[in-house]
């Protein structure tokens, strides 16, 4: 399709596998992390932090100038850094704040502007279930990713009329770096999956690929969870 994408924290995991797939449609993807690590067959790769808004108009600026307007922004980078809230310091509330949205919005901003002057576009957050849900220990995480669900869906209303669409996927439990190291609590999450199984990363690019797709031309501002029904609660 060659499409103009950017993924923002592509170099592995969940960013890694949504890459992959638009260059496998061949799609040219632009892929933004810290590292400047990503997928080969990437069309550009720029090493960024998210955290940084200067850096991220640079990035976008020089991928516009490459590629044109940005078609489909994918919106992934994101830590967690948890921890029970009474114990929580303050540079842990900031990290996952700033990353995971401060970042997030500084992403959006820079890359809506090209997709409202083209009158067409896609942006996707990857959120979490984790605000639905109610996990202990990431009240950090949690609250940046309901943060994502605002910001998405005011930004779905400021862009409709351009053909703009904004949405989020909110992944349930992914196999990942970032869930490695959950130790015990992997398994006790894992039994409170309707579907018996940890997601792919693939589970979560199919959904975005659909969301980019023209089959979702007409949704905007929508929360898909990918989560094996963990949502759904008991
Ligand atoms: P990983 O830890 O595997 O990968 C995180 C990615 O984000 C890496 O590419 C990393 O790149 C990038 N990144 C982190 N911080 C920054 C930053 N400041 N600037 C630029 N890039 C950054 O995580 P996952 O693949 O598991 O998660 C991807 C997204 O999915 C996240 O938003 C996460 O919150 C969300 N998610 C994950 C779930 C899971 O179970 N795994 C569940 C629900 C949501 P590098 O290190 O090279 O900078």
């Amino acid at each position: 399709m060659s499409r103009h994408v950017i993924v923002t924290g592509a170099s592995r995991g969940i960013g890694a596998a949504i890459a992959q797939q638009f260059i496998d449609e061949g799609d040219r993807v632009v892929a933004l992390s810290r590292s400047g690590v990503a997928p080969e067959g990437c069309a550009m790769t720029i090493a960024v932090d998210v955290v940084d808004s200067n850096a991220v108009n640079a990035a976008v600026k020089t991928s516009i100038g490459e590629f044109g307007p940005v078609e489909v922004a994918v919106i992934n980078a994101g830590v967690t850094n948890d921890g029970l809230a009474m114990r929580m310091s303050d540079e842990q509330w900031r990290d996952v704040l700033s990353t995971d949205l401060d970042g997030a919005f500084y992403c959006a901003r820079a890359m809506m502007a090209s997709m409202v002057r083209a009158r067409k576009g896609s942006i996707i957050f990857i959120g979490s279930v984790s605000p639905f849900i109610g996990v202990p220990g990431q009240a950090n995480y949690a609250a940046a990713k309901a943060g994502l669900v605002g910001l998405a869906r005011s930004l779905a209303k400021e862009v409709a009329t351009r053909s703009v669409t904004v949405n989020v996927v909110a992944p349930g439990l992914i196999e990942t770096d970032m869930t490695n190291d959950l130790g015990g609590a992997k398994d006790q999450m894992m039994s409170l999956i309707p579907m018996g199984r940890i997601g792919q990363p693939s589970d979560i690019a199919g959904v975005v690929g659909f969301l980019a797709s023209n089959h979702a031309r007409y949704i905007t501002g929508a929360v898909l969870c990918a989560d094996g029904g963990l949502s759904l609660g008991h």
